[in-house]
């Protein structure tokens, strides 16, 4: 899989060595660290504040395919799916402990572009590295982050708290980096079938981005706070929209009415989803990594909502005994089913 002419090969350098070697370059800014690398444990300390914890799990040929997935986009992609957790928590992400397994075929240097990407995502949400674990594997390669932040202790938003009544909103658009998907199996297909042809992504950089490179909404979290915005409930939307709208409404006891014609998708999704003879809507649905936030809203914070570019109002919570339903553009009754793609369905035999 890679060229490992000229590469170096992790056994020189050893456990520590490589420990060492990685986390060289890395900084502490954040307040809350007392002690990051270098003792048993890292110190941090929160005061008053409500502390936050998620964890990832992510395992080459069952997350990720090492195929089409550059390693620094998947050192950025990891840190950043674990800090949405905490932003959907409504709290802002300090830190995070990075901890990799390892098989023989990665050379120091594709090592090195994992964590230059981890670093980089970092550096650009404010959160200090303050930890990790380092281990050899038998196959392939396994990431796994944890991510602490903190929340005001009357701030923090559950799954639970949607009430009938409330506005069912989502920040960005949905469905971009499924198709985006899509659109790099497609590429791998042809390059495995003639590796002379390279990918063509010309004008789909949108998507290949949603897909390879997310954005965890830490920006949605400080709007909120400017604004006075106080959801009832909230989630990040990581196995499609059908999915999570189940997820706040069972955990509220509550139902939702959801518009069809109100679900944001972007341009080149929509066009992308028909070319390859998909409905654009089942892609947000159904598809997931979009890593927006899908939260509820008192009716009386529609003000302040909106105006906001980047919310949309998609539906409203009912009681219970309604049901979860979505209202078609042709005007039907839907009733919304998980369909969320399923990290445990058909793996890519690993190809060491
Ligand atoms: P232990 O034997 O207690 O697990 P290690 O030798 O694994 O300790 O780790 C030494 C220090 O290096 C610890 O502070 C640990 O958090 C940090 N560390 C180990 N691996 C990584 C990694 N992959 N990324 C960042 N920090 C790491
Ligand atoms: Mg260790």
């Amino acid at each position: 899989m890679f060229d490992n002419k000229d590469k170096t090969d992790i056994s020189e350098l050893g456990e520590f060595g490589l420990i060492s070697y990685l986390t060289n370059a890395v900084e502490i800014k954040e307040a809350s660290t007392v002690k990051g690398i270098g003792d048993d444990a890292a110190v941090l300390d929160f005061s008053e504040k409500a502390t936050l914890v998620s964890t990832d799990l992510l395992l080459e040929g069952i997350h990720f395919d090492l195929r089409y997935v550059p390693l620094k986009h998947l050192g950025y992609k990891a840190v950043q799916v674990n800090l949405s957790d905490i932003y959907a928590m409504n709290g802002i992400a300090s830190q995070i402990t990075f901890s990799i397994g390892l098989s023989s075929k990665f050379p120091l240097e594709a090592v090195e572009e994992i964590y230059e990407g981890a670093l980089i995502a970092c550096k650009k949400y404010n959160v200090d590295l303050v930890g990790g674990d380092t281990s050899a594997s038998v196959q392939g390669l396994v990431i796994s982050v944890t991510s602490i932040g903190t929340g005001e202790k009357d701030q923090v938003v559950y799954r639970s708290g949607a009430k009938e009544g409330d506005l069912l909103c989502v920040s960005g658009d949905l469905g971009g980096a499924y198709v985006g998907l899509q659109l790099l199996e497609r590429e791998k297909q042809i390059f495995l079938e003639n590796p002379n042809i390279q990918p063509d992504l010309e004008g789909k950089d949108y998507i290949v981005e949603r897909q390879l490179k997310p954005e965890a909404r830490r920006d949605v979290i400080e709007l909120f706070r400017t604004y006075g915005i106080r959801p009832s409930a909230m989630i990040d939307v990581s196995d499609g929209l059908a999915s999570e709208i189940l997820h706040i409404c069972k955990a509220s006891k509550v139902g939702c009415k959801l518009y069809e014609e109100k679900i944001p998708i972007d341009p080149m999704t929509y066009e992308t989803a028909r070319e390859f003879g998909l409905d654009p809507t089942v892609c947000a649905l159904s598809g997931g990594e979009d890593y927006e936030l899908l939260f509820t809203i008192p009716q009386s914070q529609y003000d302040q909502v909106k105006n906001q570019m980047d919310i949309s109002i998609i539906g409203y919570i009912t009681e219970e005994s309604a049901g979860c339903e979505m209202i078609s553009k042709s005007g039907h009754v839907h009733s919304i089913k998980a369909q969320g793609w399923n990290a445990f369905a058909s793996p890519d035999p690993e190809s060491e």
